[in-house]
């Protein structure tokens, strides 16, 4: 390249960036919506106990509106995995962004980056929804206070908005009819649900679903499975752990296979799952049936 093709480059580059910058930030021709940046990044998470290294190097993109399953033999790190993407376990290396910042972490005074603090941690948080095996309800409280507690206590919200969103959640998860109910009152696929819809009054960017079914009475499991299957639909970002591996296969856009810590097998769900490139992903599926 002579000089006066650099110097032309440079100033049809120039000139982009110019157009870029004097457009108006309207939708369709904001420049970031033409960059496909991932909602979730995560690069080279590693996490140990002890001698033990449950996570070896974990790396993996989720696009917004994508729902993500996460399968695996039991003991291969998928929780250690959920659990690392919102900083309830600190890895020892690897980074998470989320829409591009990093998250969990901030840069030191020596060029490196710490661990946040709970408190710099919560605004995160509530980003990043997470339903467990177990709902954890609190059982003094209605369904509607259950789903409310957290737009009051920790969104600062108004009473009566918090209890107006949590029915409008309520709703999604349809279980409105409940909302004065209490916990014990309701069967485990319900309170599934509300815990779900306890984690839609959030408002996150992203939900982390881990064996939401795993401890339901198998007739209980297709409600919950439903009403993932609709937040799915709604193009929800999510990525979901579990064993229902048909559902993973319907649902999922990607599905990842994970053993030893390690990822062994990536791709459009129905390609992982009917037509596994990896000897271990095959075992693994011939293993639980699917
Ligand atoms: P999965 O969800 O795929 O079943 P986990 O992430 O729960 O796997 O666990 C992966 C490995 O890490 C297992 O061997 C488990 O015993 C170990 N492990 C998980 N949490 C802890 C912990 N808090 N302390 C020590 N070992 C743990
Ligand atoms: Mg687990």
């Amino acid at each position: 390249m002579n000089r006066g093709s650099v110097f032309l480059a440079w100033r049809h580059w120039v000139s982009r960036g110019a157009a870029a910058r004097t457009v108006p930030r309207h939708p369709q021709f904001c420049l970031e919506n033409h960059v496909n940046h991932p909602l979730l990044q995560v690069s080279g998470l590693r996490k140990s106990y002890g001698p033990a290294e449950v996570l070896k190097g974990i790396s993996f993109d989720l696009q917004k509106g994508e729902t993500l399953s996460l399968i695996g033999p039991s003991g291969s790190g998928k929780s250690t995995c959920l659990r690392c993407l919102n900083f309830l376990e600190k890895p020892q290396a690897g980074e998470v962004l989320l829409e591009s910042k990093r998250i969990g972490q901030l840069p030191d005074r020596k060029g490196g980056w710490r661990f946040m603090t709970d408190t710099e941690l919560a605004p995160q948080r509530r980003e990043i929804g997470m339903v467990f095996q177990l709902f954890y309800l609190w059982p003094h409280l209605t369904v509607r206070e259950n789903v409310a507690l957290a737009s009051i206590k920790a969104a600062g919200m108004r009473r009566d908005e918090a209890h107006a969103l949590a029915e409008e959640m309520l709703d999604k998860v349809h279980l409105r009819h409940k909302a004065d109910a209490y916990p014990e009152q309701l069967s485990g696929g319900q309170q599934q649900r509300v815990a779900i819809a306890r984690t839609l009054a959030q408002k996150p960017k992203l939900i982390l679903f881990d064996e939401p079914t795993s401890a339901l009475d198998p007739e209980l499991v297709g409600e919950v499975l439903g009403v993932i299957r609709e937040l799915a639909e709604e193009g929800r970002s999510m990525i979901l752990v579990t064993h229902e591996i048909r559902f993973a296969r319907d649902v999922a856009d990607r599905v990842i296979f994970m053993d030893g810590g390690h990822i062994v097998e990536e791709g459009p769900a129905a390609q992982v799952i009917d037509q596994p490139r990896r000897e271990r992903t095959r075992s693994f599926l011939g293993q639980v049936g699917a």
